[in-house]
């Protein structure tokens, strides 16, 4: 399962980290769902950084370079739309994939998460066969015919 990891591709100025690192930053305040991700994507041959709340997974999503970060929304003190805007407006992590997983599925909600940031959102309880490559799609750069 490895190699899938491998086939992963970012945009052209991205390709040193994509070869360098398959580091993707967790920030979820979940033991439980910390656990069942991290597992996961470790089964696909990816490393996890994993953050227990907003300000620690800003801070360091700021010492790396993730090749995607996934967010909680429902964290303490910050939530993660909070936590969106705010790796937003570093530099770094401008193109960074950020994908919402979160059971805060309330109508509107997607939308909140992408108008915070995000590319993506990916709903609790997850699915553990189909989860990995849901986060994949969120990876790869849409082909010229994919696009609208
Ligand atoms: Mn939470």
């Amino acid at each position: 399962m490895a190699s899938e990891a491998s086939s992963v591709s970012l945009c052209p100025s991205n390709r040193k980290s994509e070869s360098m690192n398959k580091t993707i930053l967790l920030i979820e305040d979940n033991e439980q769902n910390r656990y069942l991700l991290t597992f996961l994507l470790e089964k696909h041959g990816y490393a996890v950084v994993a953050a227990f709340d907003g300000s620690s997974g800003i801070e360091i999503a700021n010492t790396m370079e993730p090749l995607a970060i996934l967010l909680d929304i429902q964290l303490p003190q910050i939530d993660g739309y909070a936590v969106a805007r705010a790796l937003r407006k570093s530099p770094a992590q401008k193109h960074t994939p950020i994908i919402a997983v979160t059971s805060y599925a309330m109508s509107g909600d997607r939308e909140r998460a992408l108008a915070a940031g995000c590319n993506g959102y990916i709903e609790k309880p997850i699915n553990p066969d189909t989860f990995v490559s849901e986060v994949e799609a969120f990876l790869k750069p849409k082909k010229q015919s994919e696009l609208p």
